[in-house]
């Protein structure tokens, strides 16, 4: 079956687009639109030509997977398409509905006419990922829609509905009934009246404070923008609209999108879309695998985590049991969830009636029995094993077979959690980031045995709800722990060798982190990793685990929740003030551990840190621990603050050249009092070094 259905309908050829999901314009469908447009021309029974999609509507735009290769410059490149519509010599009219974004809008722009459908949502979101609208969006729009409103779109990305474009030149007439009929009978029109060709590269634009409007729009959107080049050569683009002739116009949107093509940030944000969509295939899955039900939920723990997993499933208009071992404690994870809707509330962006909706889908409850029907519960109580051995054990009497049991352990070792039930096929880890309701992460923890369809199952329901799901196998701290705890020590040591708490945060915010690794550790709180190191040096007896967040802590400094950490707090106030009281203590601590203070520069602290994240991720994929190096970039990004213009730690790996990475990490596991264990390149990072080779382009595990 073609792509492109061609029908003749009286004087009116109808081609539809056919490319599910979403139209896409990859080289087949642009080859397609081409030859249909010339096809209709040639017919001397056609007078008008109607473009319309099938499926969800319009036209999504490019085609993701083309991405990157050489197809996506291939021709009929967009340009050409666009090119050989606006110049058909017979009225061609696109007919919109559903999805009309990117290339499918500036495909539409080509057309002499649209006519629209309620349901139609345009948007050309090229800035989303670092790019601007290629293909005459940024000549055209404006043309269509005024200045101000097409700018606004192009840099925001954002979509618009129909009603917000109503009294603009965008839509010639709106379908009043079936979006085909309509358009057919206004192409019967536009023939009987002799309408001809109405091109929107002939539209003039009047503005006459062009300008000061620019310099304004300069202004406000280069505050907005940090460190991303796009908003701006978008704004570049309309001005060029405004300033130059159509075809000179069009040549400087040319040259400003493969400029921004060529920059490192919109390289990370195109890598980011892609891992995105790369992250849900999990390797090895059958096609044939069947999703389990999900329809009812349980979540065990009404506590910090509980209560925001509850928020994230309620807010998908999913019901949740939610079952607590107290009336206190139960009533006290429905006020924490009530205060947070009313947050929302207040912003505004949740209405009362929708607050009241969603909690009336909470049936609290301090009894098992409850639970029984479920198809998915997820234990959220204190990370004990022997707590969670008593959960479990109850769940698997009670909760029916074919209920999938997931725990939200932080730590604990998941498979042992899964032989605490007859059924560790059905057990799996939810590991929820906190805030649970708020953040999108989510790292979906395959146990030795957890069943293919329980891990599609979760997948898809990580979905349903809205998260970013990455799969990770059983180890200690997971993907994204286990990568911080490694920036933690290479921190840690930097603090020992002569830095002091606000360079080191400071040096590694201006790398981008939304937070240092001590601002960090104060607002987790101190206390945590101190419990860790107290339990680990009972079980390791013979390992160093000290650290100066321990005499932090016995000087009852446990971070931003006694005001005091690594630096302290005003009353009410979370600003992280230096504290030389710290500074005293790190010095002791020099002393104590014999260490004499040397300057160390910004660049060796960013270098250590981030080398660090670096070869933790390539041991965590040589292992199998996570799928592929782009899933490791996804929880980095979006669990630890990591900044998304450099496209998530191994992706920032791949951008220095994983030589420099490995040559760079050999000389600090030889510098003086290095763990050089801990320093030298991971094999995986060796071998790709020695391969001239990057994390992309690595397929599958060495072992
Ligand atoms: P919490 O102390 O805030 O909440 C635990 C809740 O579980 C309490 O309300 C407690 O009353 C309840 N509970 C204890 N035993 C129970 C039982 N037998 N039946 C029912 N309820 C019981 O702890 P938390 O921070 O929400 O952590 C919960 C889990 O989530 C832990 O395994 C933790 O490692 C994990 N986790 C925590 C975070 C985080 O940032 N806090 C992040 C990811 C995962």
């Amino acid at each position: 079956m073609s792509n492109l259905d061609f029908e003749v309908n009286g004087a009116v050829a109808v081609l539809r687009l056919n490319n599910p999901p979403v139209n896409s314009l990859g080289l087949e469908m642009r080859r397609l639109i081409v030859d249909a447009v010339a096809r209709a021309e040639a017919d001397p029974a056609v007078g008008a030509i109607v473009l319309i999609g099938s499926g969800k509507g319009f036209s999504g735009g490019a085609d993701i997977r083309e991405f990157g290769t050489p197809k996506s410059y291939a021709e009929p490149h967009l340009l050409t398409v666009i090119r050989a519509i606006e110049d058909c010599t017979k009225p061609v009219i696109a007919a919109i509905d559903g999805i009309c974004m990117g290339g499918g809008l500036e495909l539409a722009l080509a057309c002499h006419y649209r006519i629209g459908a309620e349901s139609a949502r345009l948007a050309l979101p090229e800035v989303k990922l670092g790019l601007l609208p290629g293909a005459g969006g940024t000549q055209r729009l404006p043309r269509v829609i005024g200045v101000e409103a097409a700018l606004n779109m192009i840099v925001s990305g954002a979509t618009v509905s129909p009603e917000k474009l109503r009294g603009t030149h965008l839509f010639d007439a709106l379908a009043q009934a079936d979006l085909t009929t309509s358009a057919l009978d206004f192409a019967r029109t536009v023939v009987a009246e002799r309408r001809g060709i109405k091109r929107v590269r002939d539209l003039a634009i009047q503005m006459p404070n062009a300008e000061a409007f620019f310099q304004f729009a300069r202004n406000s959107v280069k505050a907005a923008a940090g460190r991303y080049p796009a908003p701006l050569a978008c704004v570049e683009a309309v001005a060029a609209a405004v300033q130059l002739p159509f075809d000179s116009g069009m040549k400087r949107e040319r040259e400003l999108f493969v400029g921004l093509m060529a920059t490192p940030e919109s390289a990370a944000l195109r890598h980011i879309f892609q891992a995105e969509r790369a992250a849900s295939h999990i390797d090895g899955m059958p096609d044939s695998v069947a999703i389990r039900p999900t329809k009812r939920i349980g979540v065990v723990g009404a506590g910090t985590m509980g209560g925001g997993i509850t928020m994230s499933f309620i807010n998908a208009g999913l019901p949740v049991t939610l079952l607590e071992t107290t009336q206190e404690a139960l009533d006290r994870g429905l006020a924490t969830i009530r205060r947070n809707y009313q947050g929302a509330l207040r912003k505004g962006s949740l209405t009362e009636a929708s607050l009241e909706q969603r909690l009336a889908l909470i049936s609290p409850t301090l009894q098992y029995e409850p639970l029984r029907e479920m198809d998915l519960v997820v234990e959220a109580v204190f990370e004990s094993i022997e707590v969670k051995r008593k959960v479990f054990e109850k769940l698997d009497e009670i909760v029916k077979p074919g209920a999938i049991l997931a725990s939200n352990t932080s730590a604990l070792n998941l498979d042992a959690i899964a032989r605490f039930t007859k059924r560790p096929k059905d057990v799996i880890g939810l590991h929820f980031f906190s805030p649970a309701n708020v953040m999108r992460l989510l790292e979906v923890v395959r146990g030795a045995e957890t069943a293919n369809d329980t891990l599609a199952t979760a997948m898809a329901l990580a979905k349903t709800i809205g998260k970013i799901a990455v799969v990770a196998g059983v180890c200690d701290g997971f993907i994204g722990n286990r990568m911080v705890a490694r920036y933690g020590m290479a921190a840690h040591d930097l603090l020992v060798a002569g830095a002091l708490p606000q360079q080191i945060d400071a040096a590694l915010q201006n790398f981008g982190m939304a937070m240092g690794p001590f601002r960090m550790a104060d607002l987790a709180g101190l206390d945590i990793g101190w419990a860790v190191r107290k339990r680990r040096a009972a079980e390791f007896p013979n390992e160093d685990f000290s650290n100066v967040a321990d005499i932090l802590c016995e000087a009852g400094r446990f971070g931003q929740k006694t005001a005091a950490g690594f630096y302290r707090y005003e009353a009410g106030a979370r600003d992280a003030i230096p504290d030389p009281a710290v500074s005293a203590i790190i010095e002791r601590y020099r002393e104590e551990t014999r260490v004499v203070a040397r300057k160390v520069s910004d660049a060796e602290i960013v270098e250590r840190c981030i080398y660090a994240l670096i070869n933790e991720g390539a041991r965590i994929v040589d292992e199998g621990i996570a799928q592929r190096s782009s899933d490791v970039d996804l929880v980095y990004l979006n669990g630890y603050g990591f900044p998304a213009y450099r496209g998530g730690p191994m992706f920032y790996g791949d951008s220095v050249g994983l030589i420099t990475v490995a040559r760079a990490l050999r000389r600090i596991a030889a510098s003086p009092g290095a763990d050089a264990a801990f320093w030298t390149p991971a094999p995986l990072l060796a071998r790709l070094a020695q391969e001239g080779q990057t994390f992309s382009e690595f397929k599958g595990r060495s072992t």
